[in-house]
């Protein structure tokens, strides 16, 4: 099966001529057989990218896709500052990214609130990539804990929605491991990976493809992603750095 690299840009770069600089050096670098790289940009410079994508010729841009970091409950309506799946995807989106920590913590998502917007993404065409993991005080007391604490954060955020196959991503994401320098061990990842898909597959009927990410670098992929139950890796930091990136990549 093929490996995703997907660079989660949060609020960064600070202007679009860096971002179209960035989106082009991700561009340019030649994808290894079997790799798709998804570039989730902030809102404000993901339609421009695509326009740039859609320019490409059709060689350039084979395996290198667009997605959002986030996105709305609703199609449209009065949400003053959301952004729909079905808006999305007409500027040519394929992914989103959905319930990462950093807008659990800082915009207070819940559960409930990132179970409606995987709903309507799933149903809008989108492919979702929902991110769990849990705080440093919940894997202090062992990984089965973790596994707990991850096994409740699916049960909501999937509660009542029927999936295809190929449409989710799940993202662990050890809060401890984002951004900090300290990845989790891929033997743990890996894991967490068999327990979730098992988990999956019992309840939902499905298995989803599962991406690491916290501190993932150009030094550390390979040991994650070329672990058969590893399907990529959601990458923060290194993903706005072109050349630390590009050896992401390349180390696949
Ligand atoms: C992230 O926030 O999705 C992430 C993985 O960040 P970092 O790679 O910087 O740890």
């Amino acid at each position: 099966m093929g490996k995703l690299i997907a660079a989660n840009w949060k609020e960064h770069p600070k202007t679009e001529a860096e971002a179209f600089a960035l989106f082009k050096a991700v561009a340019r670098t030649p994808r290894p057989s079997g790799v798709t790289v998804l570039v989730c940009s902030p809102f404000i410079y993901l339609e421009e990218i695509a326009r740039e994508w859609k320019r490409m010729p059709p060689k350039e841009r084979e395996r290198l896709v667009l997605g959002a970091q986030d996105v709305f409950w609703e199609d449209q309506g009065a949400y003053t500052s959301e952004v729909g799946p079905a808006m999305l995807r007409s500027i040519g989106a394929k992914y989103v990214i959905i319930g990462h920590s950093e807008r659990r913590k800082f915009a207070k998502e819940t559960d409930a609130m990132i179970n409606k917007k995987i709903a309507l993404a799933l149903r809008d065409g989108l492919k979702v990539i929902l991110c769990v993991g849990e705080a440093l005080s919940v894997r202090e007391k062992g990984v089965d804990v973790a596994k707990k604490f991850v096994a409740q954060q699916l049960l909501k955020d999937l509660k009542d929605i029927s999936i295809k196959a190929g449409d989710l991503y799940i993202a662990y994401e050890p809060i401890w491991a984002i951004g900090t320098g300290r990845s989790d061990k891929p033997e743990d990842a890996r894991e967490m990976a068999m327990f979730i898909k098992s988990s999956l597959k019992k309840s939902k009927k499905i298995s989803p493809k599962f991406l690491y990410g916290g501190s993932v670098n150009g030094k550390n992929a390979a040991d994650y992603v070329q672990l058969r139950e590893i399907d990529g890796a959601l990458v923060g930091g290194a993903s706005l750095k072109a050349e630390e990136f590009k050896k992401i990549i390349n180390a696949m």
